[in-house]
């Protein structure tokens, strides 16, 4: 079964042929009229020319126009158009110029739709045609030319060729058209894709963003509290895999109210950021520096064993009582003080750890402020408690 398309095509095809045939045939029959003056022919010959070239024309354009394939009617029909006009030629005893001119009218015909393969099916049935009317009657050569006729057939010749030359033009524009509206839709379709992928690429950044914003405490850039207890699992459970060690740094800003109460919130918030900023510049790309709460700050230390934290809590400790902050020219600079504990020496989970560090910093505080102690050294026996 044909497309809609292709009956489209086909029917625009069909419609060219009516009036090209009509044109054609008609011209045709003038020639052979005029012909027909000048060897005196039967009433019979001229029904049969009336019929052939001014008759036949519609009726086979209506074959067409109705089949369920007007393409394949249509090249139906110009086989049926080689086949008579081998049986006119045949009939007429080859008259040279109305010989020839159906002999090119319907091989080109044919050949523009099919290529070789056409021209040579309708010389094949110009050939059926003639030796059918050979057949039915004894063969005759036509002695008799007269130049009206010939004329004309020169004229219906040169009017055919014109024609056969408009299709192929018809025909390359339709080609062009669409090739041209399939390239104005490639580009609109490339177009949109390209916005499509800006758009995701936005919506992807805008994620990232909401998910790092989601994570970050506002005020310092630290990580927070939500970030720590989802990742402090995973963490965790890397070292033991990889029997490494993982320590926690709980930190807590001493006397840090008096600087809020002396100097303002701002100051406050202007030492907590210093603080942060200090932790992030002594840390390693792996440690995961969170904001506790208030003036607090827990680090993760992954990979790192009690000794090692310990230090490093002392690093956070020497540079935060060196950092000369200042506020409206007053100096706001206070101490911290730390607790550490490690996995898998002192506990085996986070509220364990943690729990560890606070004793520990607890003690920190309690014993004079300004200092690091690790919950292993100095607290087990204090607090009672034993891993
Ligand atoms: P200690 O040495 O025992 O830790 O004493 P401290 O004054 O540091 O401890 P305390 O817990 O009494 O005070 C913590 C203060 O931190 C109270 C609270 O107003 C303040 N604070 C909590 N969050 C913020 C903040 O985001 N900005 C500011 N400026 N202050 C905050
Ligand atoms: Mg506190
Ligand atoms: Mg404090």
């Amino acid at each position: 079964m044909m497309t809609g398309s292709t009956q489209e095509n086909s029917h625009w095809i069909v419609r060219l042929n009516y009036r090209n045939r009509t044109a054609s045939f008609a011209l045709l029959f003038a020639a052979i009229g005029v012909y027909f003056y000048g060897v005196a022919h039967s009433g019979f010959a001229w029904a049969m020319l009336v019929l052939q070239f001014l008759i036949y024309p519609h009726l086979m354009y209506l074959r067409a126009r109705h089949s369920r394939s007007p393409l394949a009617a249509e090249l139906n029909n110009l086989l049926c158009d080689s086949l008579l006009f081998g049986i006119w030629i045949g009939w007429l005893g080859f008259p040279l110029w109305i010989s020839y001119t159906m002999v090119i009218g319907v091989t080109i015909n044919l050949m523009v739709f099919r290529g070789p393969k056409g021209f040579l099916q309708a010389a094949a049935a110009l050939a059926a045609g003639v030796l059918l009317s050979l057949a039915i009657q004894s063969p005759q050569l036509a002695h008799y030319s007269y130049w009206p006729s010939d004329l004309l057939c020169i004229a219906g010749l040169t009017l055919y060729l014109m024609m056969v030359g408009n299709v192929a033009f018809t025909r390359n524009d339709r080609i062009r058209e669409t090739r041209d509206q399939l390239h104005k839709s490639q580009k609109a379709l490339q177009q949109a894709n390209q916005a499509l992928q800006r758009q995701l690429e936005e919506n992807t950044l805008l994620q990232q963003q909401l998910r790092e914003q989601a994570d970050r405490d506002p005020l310092t850039g630290a990580y927070n509290r939500r970030y720590f207890d989802v990742s402090i699992n995973r963490e965790l459970s890397f070292c033991q895999r990889h029997e490494q060690p993982l320590s926690l740094v709980l930190l807590d800003i001493d006397h840090f109210k008096s600087v809020n109460d002396d100097h303002g919130h701002q100051a406050g918030d202007l030492l907590l950021v210093t603080l942060a900023n200090l932790l992030h510049q002594h840390s390693r790309a792996s440690d995961i520096v969170c904001r506790f709460g208030g003036e607090e700050f827990l680090i993760v230390l992954p990979n790192t064993d009690c000794t090692t934290a310990k230090e490093r809590a002392e690093q956070y400790r020497v540079a935060f009582a060196a950092a000369g902050v200042t506020w409206l020219d007053q100096p706001v600079s206070r101490t911290l003080s730390a607790g550490v504990a490690c996995f898998p020496a002192q506990a085996n989970d986070a509220a364990g750890l943690i729990h560890c560090a606070d004793v520990a910093l607890y003690e920190a505080k309690k014993s004079g402020r300004n200092r690091v102690v690790s919950f292993s050294d100095e607290t087990r026996e204090a607090t009672h408690l034993s891993s």
